[in-house]
């Protein structure tokens, strides 16, 4: 079979022959249909993350080993089963939950494998969907899905869960005014789900006029380009001030982070009015220095939100099939053709999300 992969990072990936999978015991092959282009897999291809101050957490610190297919927003047929596998057949078209633990660790077992203490992600730890088969370990790790768009639906498995979990945890304080900061593939999804499960007005923040014009079309109630109006940093008509006057002169209740960087950061930090809820999502990174008193002064909560359990995935395939969510897929790639799709989302020129459809 064809698979692209990282050989090692800022190299151009490699579209080679590999011998097909085959499933034993639990295991299952699913034959890719199509595979979404994460923002992650740019930092997996970078090599690793930002920690700012000059320092960079490499993934393979983490236990990723090059070569490595990524690809962890997956959707394709049922095309071979292990002789131990139950209530999947051959023919079934599956969505794949990624985000695998170890089964045994506090997270895991309360059923959130995604915070498992040493995760074993199929794209990440393990070979992904950038290939024309994908060997999933277990039959249980699979969605059965009908009735939606397929291409759509892979996303459903990262920016959309990723997107719900942040949203559930962002609505938390019940908030009037809810700010999505970066309207890429996660933000796009993110405004889609905060209207569909919050009462909140959502302010959507990037610096591209062309994502803005897509979340206003998601249903963004009010949209702020920071590239023209300013970060904190730039001072003053600085978009915290913007997001400040939209709100009725309070604040915003939560912000998303999206991206997740010092200026971003900054901006929904000041934006916040007080008993404010911060969400870390992005892993664009860097480092802030913050004024450590306007935390408690203000009973501000900061946390972060990684991916999203099963459970939540099956939830949104719901909110899929009824029309509630409606992900954004602009552009189709082959797997020749990764490289120009992951330069592409680099350049910030992926409306939504690219997928590859090997
Ligand atoms: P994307 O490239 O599709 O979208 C990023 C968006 O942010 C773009 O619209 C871009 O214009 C905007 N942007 C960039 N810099 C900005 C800035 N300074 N101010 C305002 N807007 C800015 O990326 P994506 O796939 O949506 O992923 C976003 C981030 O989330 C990535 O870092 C990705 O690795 C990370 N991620 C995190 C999780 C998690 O579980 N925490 C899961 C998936 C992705
Ligand atoms: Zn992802």
């Amino acid at each position: 079979m064809k698979a692209a992969r990282i050989v090692e990072p800022n190299k151009p990936l490699e579209v080679i022959e590999l011998p097909s999978p085959k499933p034993t015991g639990n295991e299952v092959i699913v034959k890719v249909k199509a595979a979404g282009v994460c923002h992650s897999d740019l930092h997996l291809w970078e090599g690793g993350y930002d920690l700012g101050d000059g320092n960079f957490l490499k993934v393979t610190d983490r236990g990723v080993k090059y070569p490595i297919t990524p690809g962890h927003e997956i959707v394709g047929t049922v095309s071979e089963i292990g002789d131990s596998v139950k209530g999947v057949s051959v023919g079934d078209q599956v969505l794949v939950y990624p985000w695998l633990g170890c089964g045994e660790c506090p997270a895991c077992k309360v059923g959130n494998e995604n915070l498992c203490d040493t995760p074993r992600s199929i794209g990440l730890f393990q070979d992904g969907g950038y290939a024309e088969n994908v060997k999933v370990p277990h039959f249980k790790y699979l969605a059965k899905i009908s009735g939606i768009d397929l291409d759509g639906a892979a996303s459903l498995a990262c920016s959309g869960l990723t997107a719900y979990t942040a949203v559930k945890k962002a609505n938390m304080n019940s908030p009037e005014f809810l700010v999505i900061i970066g309207a890429g593939g996660l933000g796009l999804m993110g405004i889609q789900i905060a209207k569909a499960i919050t009462k909140a007005k959502v302010i959507c923040v990037d610096l591209d006029d062309n994502k803005l014009q897509t979340a206003k079309e998601m249903g963004a109630d009010f949209v702020v380009n920071s590239n023209v109006i300013g970060s904190v940093a730039t001072g003053s008509g600085n978009a915290a001030q913007k997001i400040i006057s939209l709100s009725n002169n309070k604040g915003a209740d939560s912000v998303i982070d999206f991206v997740n960087a010092p200026q971003t950061v900054k901006t929904g930090l000041a934006a916040l009015r007080k008993r404010g809820n911060l969400v870390l999502v992005g892993l664009f990174g860097g480092s802030l220095e913050l004024s450590l008193v306007t935390i408690p002064l203000k009973a501000l909560t900061i946390q972060g939100a990684y991916t999203g359990n099963y459970n939540d995935m099956v939830e949104l395939i719901d909110l899929a099939k009824k029309g509630i969510i409606k992900p954004v897929i602009s552009q189709r790639y082959s797997l020749d053709q990764v490289n120009d799709a992951l330069e592409n989302l680099k350049q910030r020129k992926i409306i939504g999300r690219a997928v590859i459809n090997p």
